[in-house]
């Protein structure tokens, strides 16, 4: 599968001008938190940092063939299904 690069989190610091990995899980975004306040600020939190999350999930960014096929896979479960009641 694909991975979409917008999946992931980043810690971006604007003192340091820099930007974290990505990482997968808002657990490993606090380390990377936690991790560059101790080596580069002593603890303290910076001015400008924020954290780059991934973009919520829009139904426009699935494309139409995955429409079509989705669809159909819903019609043929509810036609097996209603192939057993009626
Ligand atoms: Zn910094």
């Amino acid at each position: 599968m694909r991975e979409r690069p917008g999946m992931s989190y980043r810690y971006r610091c604007d003192q340091c001008r820099t930007t974290s990995p990505p990482v997968l899980t808002r657990a490993g975004l606090a380390d990377e938190r936690r991790q560059h306040r101790r080596d580069f600020h002593g603890g303290h939190i910076p001015d400008g940092e924020h954290v780059i999350e991934p973009e919520p999930f829009r139904f426009t960014d699935v494309p139409l063939g995955q429409w079509i096929v989705g669809t159909l896979m819903i019609l043929i479960v509810l036609a097996g299904i209603a192939v057993r009641i009626l």
